[in-house]
């Protein structure tokens, strides 16, 4: 065959070369187009309060309680993180290094020095912020995080939306699902007859918001985040919506349902969104729903690294289950490498190795550079073992693997049915 490696150094070069190049779809992030306005989060300050260093930097504060660090204005904040993380400490947590090599990529010139970046963001408008992003993180689209019930989110949409066809939609439906009594009154007045003990006439009703928001925004898929103790079947208001209301619509349009599994709420309630924990899951309430609903489509990832052996065991039996991502706590680059390896190895390129979960813009950057480098090194390795052998894999072949992983993969499994 044309192009054939047989070479190691040559293998890595291509491989390498071929992982960077091919841009990539992101399945899941919680960034929103421009139009979106103040909930696009973005530059240094958004990046210094990201979550997962509110949680670490917490950890090694002497002078400040958990809910006085998080009520500090975010300015404030923002250097309070950078002095006990950068500057006092080394920034060698994945975190922490994910801000190194954003502001590095998007053309901080001195990466030490915070009054510098925040002057290299200080003019951009967030359209010019977006392109820059996209291009430094070679990312081709978006799946964003779309919750109807936010209001603030909702008044966007009914002005037309994304209005960036790199920014596609996920109809985001937890409060739906895990807890509906709270719900129940929110859909009531939006105009749907609902009620919070689910009379026979509910479940219509739901699919019909459902089936309304579908059509406004034209998502890539449904989504919940469910916890550790999600069990299927149930007899439980979750249960019960799931199977009456959310699988028939999620069939009816051919729109995949996309499970995130394994979240502890608020085990540490004064560190907001940085304050949920893990749990492991029964998965076999992803094997009931994927062999009780063959005509329903499913998407997966699990927060427990003790669940994701479980999960490729699934998705090997299972056509309509698609595994995606090293979520949260499993995207640390040992941990991605780990379960990228063990993929592959059940699924070969029939899965989706990573998603960002970005929650402000910039960090698409490291995310996806910090990904990539693991994704090549385990391609690198598989391709070695196969010359081993004396299979030499064309470079049009591994250009053609490289765009399932990053994307081609997905869509495909988007566009079953
Ligand atoms: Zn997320």
């Amino acid at each position: 065959m044309a192009n054939e490696v047989r070479d190691r150094e040559v293998l890595r070069a291509v491989v390498q070369a071929q992982v960077e190049r091919t841009p990539a779809l992101d399945v899941h992030t919680h960034i929103y187009s421009s139009a979106f306005g103040p909930l696009l989060l973005r530059g240094p300050e958004e990046l210094l309060t990201y979550h997962y260093l509110q949680a670490e930097t917490n950890r090694v504060l002497a002078e400040h309680s958990p809910a006085a660090f998080m009520a500090l204005p975010k300015a404030e904040q923002a250097r309070l993180v950078w002095r006990t993380l950068f500057v006092e400490r080394s920034p060698l947590s994945e975190a922490g290094r994910g801000v190194i090599t954003a502001l590095h990529r998007l053309g901080v010139a001195s990466v030490r020095d915070y009054a510098a970046a925040l002057a290299r963001f200080a003019g951009l408008s967030a359209g010019e912020h977006v392109d820059l992003v996209l291009r430094a993180a070679n990312v081709g689209g978006v799946v964003m995080t779309n919750d109807p019930l936010n209001p603030a989110e909702r008044a966007v949409w009914e002005q037309g939306g994304a209005r960036d066809a790199r920014f596609r939609a996920a109809l985001r439906i937890d409060p739906i699902l895990v807890d509906w009594p709270a719900a129940a009154p929110r859909l009531f007045e939006l105009g749907y007859a609902v009620e919070r003990d689910l009379p026979e006439a509910s479940y219509p009703e739901i699919a019909r918001f459902l089936r309304d928001w579908a059509a406004r925004m034209q998502p890539a898929y449904l989504a919940a985040s469910l916890p550790p103790t999600f069990a299927m079947p149930s007899d439980t208001a979750c249960g019960r919506i799931l199977t009456r209301a959310v699988l028939p619509v999620c069939r009816e349009l051919a729109l995949p349902f996309a499970m995130m599994i394994g979240v502890k709420k608020r085990i540490m309630p004064e560190l907001g969104d940085g304050g949920d924990g893990v749990g492991r899951a029964d998965l076999d309430a992803v094997e009931h729903l994927c062999r009780s609903y063959p005509a329903n489509l499913f998407l997966l990832t699990v927060l427990a690294r003790e669940n994701q052996h479980q999960a490729v065991v699934l998705a090997r039996k299972f056509k309509n289950l698609h595994l995606f991502g090293c979520w949260w706590f499993n995207n640390n680059p040992s941990i991605v490498e780990e379960i990228t390896r063990e993929r592959i190895e059940m699924l070969g390129t029939s899965f989706t190795p990573q998603h960002s979960d970005a929650r402000v813009l910039d960090q698409l950057v490291y995310k996806w550079a910090h990904a990539r480098r693991v994704i090549a090194a385990v391609l690198v390795e598989k391709y070695s073992l196969l010359i081993d052998e004396g299979w030499y894999p064309a470079e049009e072949e591994i250009t053609r693997d490289v765009a399932l992983l990053m994307g081609g993969e997905f869509e495909r499994f988007l566009a079953q049915h």
